[in-house]
C-alpha cells in the first residue's frame, strides 16, 4: 500500500483542466499531490477552446496566462452576425488581466494541456496515467483502492473526472446529465485574415461561428438544433458539416470550403450537469464538470474549472480541517456555477427557438457577472 508522510496529501482523479490546475495550486501551497488519469495517453483531441476573461484571470494567478496567449490567439471582441449575413452586434469583452492584454484567448486543446502538464510536473505533481479509483473509505484519512490493485491513504480526494464522474457516483451523489437537443461541431481550418475575434453567425435553424486559435489556425463551430444525440461515422463528419454550413450567407461561405480539408472534425452532444446540494462528503469533493458542466454557449466551462482549483487551494489554506475547507469551497463556488450553468441552458433554449436577439443581452450580462471577482 502506498502511503504519504509529512505534508498534507491529495489524490486528484482526472487530469483535465480542473484536475491539473488544482494540482498546481495545491502543490504550490505545500501539498503532496498525485493525479490519477484514466487515459493512458496525453490529450491529443484536436479541437480548440475559447478561454474567456475569467479563465485568463485565473490562469494569470497561476502565472500561466501569458504562456496561453503565446500559444494561442489573443482577442477581445465578439461579432454577432444576423441570418442575412449582416453584423448586428459587436461586443467588447472586459480585459480582466489589464488593458494592455487581450480579453480572451483562442487555443488548441493540446496546447492548453501541454502548458498545464508542464507546470504541474514542474510544481512536483505526480501524474499516474491509465489509473482510476475503484473504491473509497472515509476515515481520518481517505482510503482509496486503485484500478491497478494498489491503494492510497490521502488527506483529500478530489474528483475532477469530468461530466460522467465516477467519483461523484462513489460518493453517492446523484446528478442527471441533461441533453438539450443540440449537437455541437468543431473543425480546425486555416485562419482567414479577417478573423481577428470571435464571429457568431445566426442561422435559420442552426448557429455557426469562427474562433482564431493561432496566427495560422481557427476553429469553425456549429450548433445543430433539434437532433438526437446519435454518433455519425467519422467519414461523414466533414461533408455533413459543410452541408450544414451551406445555408449561411456571407463570410461563412468563405470558410465552408476549408472544412473538407480539416485535420479534425468533432461532433459532441450539448449536455449539462449541476450537482444540487453538497459537492463534498468528509474529505472528498467533486469539482469542474463533475459538479457543474455548462453548455458550451458561454465558453466558460474551463473558466469555472480553473477558478475551482484556485478557490479550493485558498479555502484549504484558510481552514484547519479539510472538511471545513471543503464546506467553505462549495459555499463560495455553488451560486456562481449554478448561475452559469442555468444561463447557458437558457441560451441554448433561445437558440433553438430562433430567439437570438433575446440571447445576445443575456450572454452580455452573464459575461459581466462572470467578470466580477470570484
Ligand atoms: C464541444 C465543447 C466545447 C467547449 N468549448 C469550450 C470553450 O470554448 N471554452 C470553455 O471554457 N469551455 C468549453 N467547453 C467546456 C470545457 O471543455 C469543460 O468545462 C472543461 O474541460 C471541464 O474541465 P474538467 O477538468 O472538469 O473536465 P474534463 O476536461 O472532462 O477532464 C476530465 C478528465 O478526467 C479524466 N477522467 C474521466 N473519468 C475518469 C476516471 N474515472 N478516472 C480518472 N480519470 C478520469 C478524463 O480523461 C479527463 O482527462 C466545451 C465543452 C464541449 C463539450
Amino acid at each position: 500500500m502506498k502511503t504519504y508522510r509529512g505534508a498534507r496529501t491529495a489524490l486528484i482523479v482526472g487530469a483535465g483542466v480542473a484536475g491539473l490546475t488544482t494540482g498546481i495550486a495545491l502543490a504550490r501551497s505545500g501539498w503532496r499531490v498525485e493525479i490519477a488519469e484514466i487515459s493512458p495517453a496525453a490529450a491529443t483531441s484536436g479541437w480548440g477552446l475559447c478561454l474567456t476573461g475569467p479563465s485568463l484571470r485565473a490562469l494569470d494567478e497561476l502565472g500561466l496566462a501569458d504562456r496561453c496567449l503565446a500559444a494561442g490567439y489573443g482577442m477581445s471582441g465578439i461579432t454577432h452576425v444576423d441570418v442575412d449575413g449582416v453584423a448586428v452586434d459587436e461586443v467588447q469583452l472586459p480585459r480582466l488581466i489589464g488593458a494592455g492584454r487581450p480579453a480572451m484567448v483562442g487555443i488548441a486543446r493540446p496546447e492548453l494541456h501541454r502548458i498545464l502538464h508542464t507546470e504541474a510536473e514542474r510544481s512536483g505533481v505526480v501524474l499516474s496515467r491509465g489509473l482510476t479509483v475503484t473504491a473509497m473509505v472515509q476515515g481520518d484519512l481517505v482510503g482509496v483502492e486503485m484500478s491497478d490493485g494498489s491503494a492510497r491513504q490521502a488527506d483529500l480526494v478530489v474528483g475532477a473526472d469530468g461530466i460522467r464522474s465516477a467519483v461523484r457516483g462513489l460518493l453517492g451523489f446523484e446528478a442527471p446529465i441533461d441533453y438539450h437537443g443540440q449537437m455541437v461541431w468543431r473543425a480546425l481550418v486555416p485562419r482567414p485574415v479577417w478573423a481577428t475575434g470571435v464571429h457568431q453567425f445566426a442561422g435559420k435553424v442552426n448557429t455557426a461561428g469562427l474562433v482564431p486559435i493561432s496566427d495560422s489556425r481557427a476553429y469553425v463551430f456549429l450548433t445543430e438544433n433539434g437532433v438526437a444525440p446519435n454518433v455519425l461515422p467519422d467519414a461523414e463528419l466533414a461533408p455533413r458539416l459543410q452541408q450544414l454550413l451551406e445555408v449561411f450567407p456571407g463570410r461563412v461561405e468563405e470558410f465552408r470550403s476549408l472544412v473538407s480539408a480539416s485535420e479534425s472534425v468533432v461532433r459532441r452532444p450539448v449536455q449539462t450537469v449541476f450537482l444540487n446540494g453538497a459537492w463534498n462528503n468528509g474529505n472528498c469533493v467533486v469539482i469542474g464538470d463533475a459538479a457543474h458542466a455548462p453548455a458550451p454557449q458561454m465558453a466558460s466551462g474551463a473558466a469555472l474549472a480553473v477558478e475551482d482549483g484556485l478557490v479550493l487551494a485558498q479555502e484549504l489554506g484558510r481552514h484547519e480541517s479539510v472538511d471545513a475547507g471543503l464546506e467553505a469551497f462549495v459555499g463560495r463556488r455553488a451560486p456562481r456555477c449554478r448561475t452559469l450553468v442555468q444561463t447557458s441552458v437558457t441560451i441554448a433554449d433561445l437558440e433553438q427557438a430562433q430567439r437570438h436577439h433575446e440571447a445576445y443581452p443575456l450572454v452580455d450580462a452573464c459575461h459581466r457577472r462572470m467578470a466580477e471577482p470570484v
